[in-house]
């Protein structure tokens, strides 16, 4: 039974392969991307495409794959709105995902995104190599004390907001649809409105939709308190990059952390220091002293890898076997 991944790592092989050994599927490792350019090299009868965040599975590839007979889209990531889902379903495509690998490793990636702009440890590490141990220019702030805006309090969501509580914040959160068993000291529900005029960091943990597409922008950014800081690991498309732009010259914006990028399918998960950047944008934002921008690393800790490749191997076995209904609700999308 052959299972044909795209975007494949090193690391995506080291973890499938040794706990394949369990199930002996048949695994086919393709580097490129999933799209139009490539769906061809699908062999006929493969029962499963495994891809991740950047891969492209529109209306055309999904009706290529479906006429391959792939039975299974396997997204070994938890966001999916790179899936024509109503595409999936015409074609008869199961689709399952990873909905919580390790909410952990995303919400401890942006408590350090927010460590190291507050107190530029990505400055002072260049600075005492060049043995400079001087302070000028490295003056932070402390946490305790300071208000947190969560957008998303999902499962990375709550996991931030139980770290920034220990750090002695105060957590205001927006999500379109409120957990009211969800509570803790120092922690209430706001308005959108609200957490962009009283926090000073924002941190965004809820999925890409139409609806939030662009979430951040110069509305948006014209409520916050000046020097905001914002961090986003969730999506790329919830931040208007050109708007972002123009907060950080103002000065309005005073750090922003990014783990995720609205372009970054032609720039992340590969080496390009040998290459010329042709995107101007991702260009201005890492001129900035006060961005901080990580590849899309966020998840990637060891117990993600392992929890991301179990799930994804054990949903593929439950569809083949035909016990698609044993595969939990939170895992399968259609
Ligand atoms: P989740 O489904 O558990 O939680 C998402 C929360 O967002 C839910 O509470 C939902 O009600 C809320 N929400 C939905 N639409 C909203 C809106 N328009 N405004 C406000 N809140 C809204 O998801 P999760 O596991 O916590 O993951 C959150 C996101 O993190 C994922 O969708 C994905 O985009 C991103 N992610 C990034 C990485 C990374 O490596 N950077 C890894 C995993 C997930």
């Amino acid at each position: 039974m052959n299972v044909t991944f795209f975007s494949a790592k090193p690391y995506d092989k080291t973890f499938f392969s040794e706990l394949n050994k369990q199930y002996q599927f048949d695994l086919t490792f393709f580097e490129t991307h999933l799209g139009p350019h490539i769906v061809n090299a699908v062999k006929e009868n493969t029962f499963c495409v495994c891809v991740f965040v950047n891969d492209k599975l529109t209306d055309e590839v999904i009706t290529i794959l479906g006429a391959k007979g792939v039975k299974l889209i396997a997204l070994r990531c938890a966001g999916f709105n790179n899936v024509d889902l109503e595409s999936a379903k015409r074609n008869g495509i199961h689709v399952c995902r990873v909905p919580a690998y390790s909410p952990e490793a995303v919400a401890e990636h942006a408590v350090a995104m927010i460590l190291a702009l507050n107190r530029k440890i990505h400055k002072a590490y260049n600075r005492v190599r060049e043995q400079n141990f001087a302070l000028d220019g490295l003056l932070g702030f402390n946490l305790h004390g300071k208000k947190i805006g969560v957008i998303g309090t999902g499962k990375i969501g709550k996991a931030f907001i139980k770290i920034m509580l220990g750090f002695g914040c105060t957590v205001f959160a927006y999500d379109k649809f409120p957990d009211s068993n969800f509570h803790a000291p120092g922690f209430s529900y706001v308005s959108f409105e609200q957490l962009l005029r009283e926090s000073d960091v924002i941190s965004l943990h809820c999925p890409l939709t139409s609806e939030n597409h662009y979430m951040i922008n110069d509305a948006a950014l014209s409520m916050m308190k000046p020097g905001i800081m914002i961090i986003n690991t969730s999506r790329g498309g919830l931040i208007n990059t050109d708007d972002m732009i123009k907060g950080l010259k103002s000065g309005k914006v005073g750090y922003f952390g990014l783990d995720v990028y609205e372009q970054e399918e032609k720039l992340f998960f590969r080496d390009l220091s040998a290459s010329i950047i042709e995107d101007d944008r991702i260009q201005r934002l890492m001129s900035f002293p006060n961005v901080l921008v990580t590849g899309h690393q966020a998840f990637f800790t060891n117990e993600a890898l392992t929890e991301i490749a179990s799930t994804t191997l054990n949903s593929i076995a439950l569809v083949h076997a035909g016990k698609i209904n044993q595969v939990a609700a939170g895992i399968i999308l259609t």
